[in-house]
């Protein structure tokens, strides 16, 4: 993953989680997300100005979101969460990434400073969609 946003550098990039999580009790997640596997894809973000460029936004397109999902169908997997980067800036959510978010599952944000991965923070946005809050992470 941080190779994968460390390439894309100084423009954001991003990828989809494969992995394990029990979504039956209505989004509220007692037990754990397990993520089991990536799938890395491009920012297909158009660029329309220098202020919304790709250094500071991202979309994934539907086609490669279809593709996750085959291959996590293939592989007994869901999608899980979403990640990219933030590059020179924190590894927090932006209005933006609120805006667009949604509940359930895990958005990785990864802040990228001069090309090295630094931080790596995982969200989940509120049912009712008025803010993030952090997961905890574990790499086993
Ligand atoms: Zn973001």
């Amino acid at each position: 993953m941080r190779a994968h946003l460390e390439a894309g550098y100084p423009n954001e990039a991003c990828g989809i989680l494969l992995g394990e999580a029990d979504f039956r009790n209505g989004g509220q997640l007692a037990a754990a997300k397990h993520v089991k596997d990536l799938v890395l894809v491009p920012n297909v973000w158009e660029v329309e100005s220098e202020r919304e460029g790709r250094r500071n936004r991202y979309l994934i397109s539907p086609e490669d979101v279809a593709r996750a999902d085959r291959e996590a169908s293939r592989k007994g997997l869901d999608i899980i969460g979403f990640f990219h980067s933030h590059p020179d800036c924190p590894a927090r959510p932006s209005e933006t990434d609120r805006e667009f978010a949604w509940p359930v599952i895990s958005f990785v944000i990864v802040s990228v400073e001069k090309r090295k991965a630094v931080t790596t923070n995982s969200w989940v946005l509120r049912d009712d969609r008025s803010r993030f809050d952090e997961e905890a992470l574990q790499v086993i």
